[in-house]
């Protein structure tokens, strides 16, 4: 993409999480992924400069912009405002309130997310999967990781536990820090998110099993028997097949689910 020559002169915020990709082959990988449709409602959250947008923006019937950084905004307008369907949100993506951007059909929500906040959002949209059609993120590798985490290992979690009951999660693409500017310090990977159907979600189990896991990881060190106490008995967890003096990360997805089932609300 060109870039406009205003985009020279904003200088990328650390507190905003702003690493800009710039490599084209990336930025063409990840949109292959997403694969933008005419008919799709798509939501950006942080477009930063546009790298994604460019290749979107002109695919999709409608594209809503979330940026927190008032300074991108010029930039941004000057650059899509051409498009109908670009909508820019001068808000922050943690307290957006994503029902009232749904326009009746499922959304696409795409970004490269700025890490210091990807987990809490990442959490937040899980309150909207009814409403979303796929995800696409840039993240952190360590926390595509703990998405796509197994049991029994460290990456395995609150995190992977609730995405995995939640959404297909599929890893896409590893990505080396040259592909932004500035680079981060870390290594980064793109995870593609599939809402379950929303009849499959039971959302009372789901406010049990958020509970559940917060609590039983709360302390990985300890016993499940000792991080449950008070709430979850020896008999309730044996009588789903799960040994008290075990650790949260040796217990399967299903388990948590199972036993999230059999337990009366804290
Ligand atoms: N999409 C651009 C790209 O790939 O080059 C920018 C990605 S940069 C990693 C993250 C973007 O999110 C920045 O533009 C930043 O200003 C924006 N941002 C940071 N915190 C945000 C928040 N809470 N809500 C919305 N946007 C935010």
């Amino acid at each position: 993409m060109k870039h406009p020559p205003a985009l020279s002169k904003h200088k990328a915020r650390k507190r905003f999480g702003q690493n800009f990709l710039h490599d084209s082959h990336i930025i063409g990988s990840i949109v292959r992924s997403i694969n933008p449709q005419p008919s799709d409602h798509i939501i950006e959250i942080g477009p930063g400069q546009g790298a994604l947008t460019a290749e979107i923006v002109g695919h999709c019937e409608r594209l809503d912009a979330i940026e927190l950084d008032r300074d991108l905004l010029t930039l941004l307008l000057a650059s899509f405002s051409i498009h109908k369907g670009f909508h820019l949100h001068n808000q922050d993506a943690l307290k957006t309130d994503y029902r009232s951007l749904y326009c009746g059909r499922p959304i696409r929500v795409v970004g490269n997310l700025p890490y210091n906040i990807s987990t809490p959002l990442i959490l937040a949209l899980f309150e909207y999967s009814d409403l979303i059609q796929d995800m696409h993120f840039m993240l952190q590798s360590e926390v595509v990781d703990r998405l796509c985490a197994s049991p029994n290992t460290k990456a395995w979690g609150r995190l992977g536990i609730l995405a995995q009951y939640l959404c297909r999660v599929e890893r896409i693409l590893d990505v080396a820090p040259e592909a932004f500017d500035p680079a981060p310090k870390v290594q980064s990977a793109v995870v593609r998110l599939v809402p379950k159907p929303s009849a499959d979600i039971d959302r009372i189990q789901l406010g049990k099993l958020q509970k559940l896991v917060k609590q039983a990881f709360a302390q990985r060190r300890k016993t499940l028997r000792n991080n449950l106490k008070g709430w979850v008995s020896d008999a309730e967890m044996e009588a789903v097949g799960i040994d008290p003096g075990c650790r949260a990360e040796s217990i399967s997805l299903q388990k948590w689910v199972t036993l999230s089932d059999g337990i009366e609300s804290q």
